[in-house]
C-alpha cells in the first residue's frame, strides 16, 4: 500500500469505533439524533460536491438541472409541513440561519433582545456570537427561575421600554413554549419584529406539538434540522413574511453568508422533510410523552428535576440539578464512562465563568424515541443513572446494562425502509 494508507485506515477505524460506541450506548443529548436510511443515501450523492449559487432557476453555474428540481420540492414541502409562506433550505445549519437574518434585517448599532445564556440562551444569540459579530446592542428578557420561561410581564415592559427592532426568542435549553400570543402585542405596539429561533424544537413544531410560532405572532422561524427534526446537519429558514423582509433574508443567506449550500443535505432535508409530513405527528408526540415521563421518574428515583411546577417539561428536553450530587461535570463523564451520553449544561442561577463545572444536566429524548425507546425503557433509562450517580455502582457495569437495553432496539423508526442503526456502510472492502 501507499505511504499514507494506513494513516487513512486509521481514521477509518476510529470512524467504525465512534459508530460503534453510540450503537451500544444510551444517546440523550438533546440536539442530536440519526437519519433515516433515504435521507443518508442522499448524503453520498454527487449533489455534495457541486455548487449552484442562487436561487432555483436563477443560478451562476451551469449542470443544476436536477438540483433546482430538488430545491423546488424541498421548499413546497417546508410550506406544506410548516404552513408558511416561505421557506429557504440553503442555509448549511442553525448558525448560518440566524447569522442570514441578522445580516438581513439588522445593522450594526441596531437593538435586538433575546434570551439570556443562563435562561437556556444559544451563543449565536450572545455578545460573542453572531448577534455580537454584527455589532449589534443586545437586551436580554427577565427569566423565572421557577417557572423555566421568559417572567412575561417583566418581557412585555422591556420590549414597550427598549424598543427592539427584532424581538428574539427560543433557546437551546427549551422545556416550555414561549409565550408569544401574549407578547406579540408589545411587540406589535413598538413595532418590533418577532423572529423564533426554533434550532431545538423544529421537530416538535412539525409535528404540530409545542407550539405553532407562526400562528401565534412570529414572522420568521430558523431552525437546525438535525436536532428533534431528525434529518441531516443542516438549517433551514421559514417565513410568514412580507416580500421585501423575505428578500433581505434571502440576501443574509447568499451572497450574504454562504456561497454553496450543501446541496446533498439539502436533499436529504427534502426527504426528512417528506418523512415528518408522514410520520412527525406520531414521532413529536411519543418524543414528549417520553420526555415527561423519564422527568418524573428521575424525580421518583431521587433526583431534582426543574421545571416540577409545570409537570417539568413539554418539550424533548429535561434539565437536572446535579450540585448536590458532585456537578454537572463529574456526572457526565461518571455517565459517559456507564455508556450514558449526555451533557452538562448552565442553569439559570449559574453565572458564565461556571460553563466548564455547571450545576445541571440537559438530557433529550428525541433520538431513543426514533428507535423506538417507550415507557418503561425511559424507567430503565432513570434506574441506570440512579445506579450509577447514587448508588456508585461500578461504571463497567452499568455501562454492560446500558448496552443490553440498547441492543433490543436495533431500527430506525418514524421513517422509509428500515436501517440497522448505527450500521457503518463501507464504500471500500
Ligand atoms: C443548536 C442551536 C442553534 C445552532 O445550531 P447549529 O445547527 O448547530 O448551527 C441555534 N439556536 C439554538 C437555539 C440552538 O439550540
Amino acid at each position: 500500500m501507499t505511504e499514507n494508507y494506513d494513516t487513512a485506515q486509521k481514521i477509518r477505524d476510529l470512524a467504525m469505533e465512534h459508530n460503534d460506541f453510540f450503537r451500544k450506548s444510551i444517546p440523550l443529548i438533546a440536539s442530536e439524533n440519526i437519519m433515516s436510511p433515504l435521507a443518508m443515501e442522499m448524503l453520498l450523492t454527487d449533489f455534495g460536491f457541486r455548487y449552484a449559487e442562487g436561487l432555483p432557476h436563477h443560478r451562476y453555474y451551469q449542470g443544476n438541472f436536477y438540483v433546482d428540481q430538488v430545491e423546488d420540492i424541498t421548499i413546497d414541502l417546508a410550506k406544506k409541513l410548516f404552513k408558511s409562506d416561505q421557506a429557504d433550505p440553503r442555509p448549511v445549519s442553525g448558525t448560518n440561519a440566524n447569522t442570514s437574518v441578522i445580516y438581513g434585517l439588522l445593522n450594526p448599532g441596531d437593538k435586538i433582545s433575546t434570551p439570556p445564556l443562563s435562561g437556556g440562551g444559544h451563543i449565536s444569540a450572545a455578545k460573542f456570537g453572531a448577534v455580537g459579530l454584527r455589532g449589534l446592542n443586545i437586551v436580554n428578557y427577565p427569566f423565572d427561575v421557577e417557572n423555566m420561561n421568559l417572567d412575561v410581564d417583566k418581557t412585555i415592559k422591556l420590549i414597550k421600554s427598549e424598543k427592539p427592532k427584532v424581538c428574539l426568542f427560543g433557546q437551546s435549553v427549551f422545556l416550555f413554549p414561549t409565550p408569544l400570543k401574549e407578547l406579540k402585542d408589545a411587540a406589535a405596539e413598538v413595532g418590533s419584529k418577532i423572529w423564533y429561533d426554533g434550532a431545538h424544537v423544529l421537530g416538535l413544531i412539525a409535528g404540530g406539538k409545542f407550539q405553532d410560532p407562526l400562528r401565534e405572532g412570529a414572522e420568521i422561524i430558523t431552525g437546525s434540522t438535525h436536532k428533534t427534526f431528525p434529518g441531516p446537519q443542516h438549517g433551514i429558514i421559514l417565513g410568514k413574511t412580507d416580500e421585501k423582509t423575505w428578500k433581505n433574508i434571502q440576501r443574509g443567506v447568499f451572497p450574504g453568508t454562504i456561497s454553496n449550500h450543501h446541496i446533498n443535505a439539502m436533499a436529504a432535508l427534502g426527504v426528512t422533510l417528506a418523512e415528518e409530513l408522514d410520520y412527525g405527528r406520531e414521532y413529536a408526540g411519543k418524543i414528549i410523552e417520553n420526555a415527561k415521563y423519564l422527568a418524573s421518574c428521575l424525580a421518583e428515583d431521587g433526583f431534582k428535576v426543574l421545571g416540577e411546577k409545570n409537570g417539568y417539561t413539554e418539550s424533548h428536553t429535561l434539565v437536572v440539578d446535579v450540585r448536590n450530587n458532585g456537578g454537572g461535570r463529574h456526572v457526565a463523564d461518571l455517565l459517559e464512562k456507564s455508556g450514558i451520553v449526555l451533557n452538562k449544561n448552565l442553569l439559570p442561577w449559574d453565572d458564565g465563568n461556571k460553563s466548564q463545572d455547571p450545576s445541571g444536566l440537559r438530557i433529550g429524548t428525541q433520538e431513543v424515541t426514533r428507535i423506538g425507546f417507550g415507557k418503561s425503557e425511559m424507567k430503565e433509562i432513570s434506574r441506570l443513572i440512579k445506579i450509577a450517580v447514587i448508588d456508585k455502582k461500578a461504571p463497567e457495569v452499568v455501562k454492560k446494562d446500558a448496552a443490553d437495553l440498547k441492543s433490543r432496539f436495533k431500527k430506525v423508526k418514524y421513517c422509509y425502509g428500515d436501517l440497522e442503526a448505527y450500521k457503518y456502510i463501507k464504500l471500500l472492502n
